[in-house]
């Protein structure tokens, strides 16, 4: 598989960046070396490889030939940019700080070139945005933070963790480029710079973007239009006399709004479940559990949630929890003092038309 390391050194964290691809690559020359002694000589030069970074991950590699680019401001030294690569093999960028834009083109051109098969990113948020938009750009495959990657000559799956470091998560990615951007854990504090004791570098190409622009002073609009928006608040959930929380047994979207409209209806605050939000169907700030909000409410209404322990901890201290679920053997059916067996959106517009009646005048 061939790589091509990617170091943004117009960025603060260029030498960490450096550090974690120098690891990765010495860790990937290994295991290609034990594995099959197929590492093309001459392309990623490092005898040794540290102990410490076989701790911190593992990547399986059948062949791995890696050259680096580095991308270095408009008037920084070439030599000393070019110390930064893990690689004896450099192409040099030039390109105003803070330009991603033109990093990303330029990268999208040497995929469009018959570049190579995966494109590997430093730790940190230049890695994770540079990757993203590279992935988006060329229609290929992403993942960000990993920890591990076995490598195949035609596909790559990682572990990384997720869910703030709960859990760890395998990803297979099979859409080309592969897009990789590394988990900080890489950086390999004991290696003075990205080349450990490699020979010097050769800068085999050198290009230089965006100079006119800079020159002239023109700053592309960056933001074009700017509308201030009143900060979210959750506190109408957490204070709220009656709440209404809708789950992924909403359905859809469609469904979430058909709550929400059920509980304003009924003058209810209205909350969802992490996946509901995930899901892209509610506001972020609308999350009910350990990743949002508490709730001290006088009535709980749950309609189509679980009862899973990370969301049951933001309603236990509901005076009364009502629960509408499908399903009679759902955890959050034992949890409630009220259980409804039924379609969760239904019995909510239900209740709310009779909350209507209710309403004096
Ligand atoms: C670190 C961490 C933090 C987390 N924090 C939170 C958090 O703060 N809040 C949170 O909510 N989750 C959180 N989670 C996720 C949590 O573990 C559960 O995955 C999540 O709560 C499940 O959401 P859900 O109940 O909507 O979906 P599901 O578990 O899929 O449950 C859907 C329910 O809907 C029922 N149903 C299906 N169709 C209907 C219908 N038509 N009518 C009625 N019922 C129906 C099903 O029977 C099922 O019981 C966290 C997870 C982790 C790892």
């Amino acid at each position: 598989m061939r790589a091509l390391a990617v170091i943004d050194g117009t960025a603060s964290d260029a030498p960490q960046q450096a550090r974690a691809l120098a690891s990765f690559l010495r860790a990937g020359e290994h295991s290609a070396g034990e594995r099959s002694r197929a590492v093309r000589g001459g392309v990623v030069h490092s005898a040794a490889v540290h102990s410490a970074a076989v701790h911190r991950g593992r990547v399986q590699a059948e062949t791995l030939e890696a050259e680096t680019l580095v991308f270095a401001g408009l008037a920084a030294d070439r030599e000393e940019a070019a110390t930064l690569a893990p690689t004896s093999a450099v192409r040099l960028v030039r390109v105003p700080a803070w330009r991603r834009d033109l990093q990303v083109g330029y990268l999208a051109e040497i995929h469009a070139a018959g570049g190579p098969d995966l494109f590997l990113f430093g730790p940190g948020r230049v890695g994770v945005e540079l990757a993203g938009r590279l992935s988006r750009r060329t229609g290929g495959s992403v993942v960000s933070g990993v920890l591990d990657v076995d490598l195949q000559s035609d596909h790559l799956t990682a572990r990384k963790a997720v869910y703030s470091g709960y859990l760890r998560a395998r990803f297979a990615l099979t859409g080309a480029p592969l897009c990789v951007s590394l988990d900080a854990a890489w950086i390999d504090a004991t290696a003075a710079s990205g080349r450990g004791e490699l020979d010097r570098p050769r800068i085999f190409s050198e290009v230089v973007l965006g100079a006119a622009e800079a020159a002239a002073e023109v700053v592309p609009p960056v933001v074009s239009d700017v509308e201030m928006l009143a900060a979210a608040s959750a506190s109408d959930l957490v204070n709220a006399d009656v709440l209404v929380v809708a789950g992924r047994g909403a359905g859809n979207r469609a469904g979430i709004e058909r709550a929400a409209a059920a509980a304003q209806r009924m003058g209810a605050a209205f909350g969802v479940t992490r996946p509901v939000a995930m899901n892209g169907w509610a506001p972020m700030d609308r999350i009910v559990g350990v990743s949002g909000v508490r709730t001290a409410a006088r009535a709980c209404i749950v309609i189509g949630a679980s009862g899973a322990p990370a969301f049951y901890w933001g309603i236990e201290r509901a005076q009364l929890i009502v629960a509408v679920n499908l399903d009679d053997r759902a955890p959050i059916v034992s949890q409630a003092d009220v259980a409804i067996i039924g379609d969760g959106v239904s019995v909510i517009e239900e209740l709310a038309r009779l909350a209507e009646q209710r309403r004096p005048g």
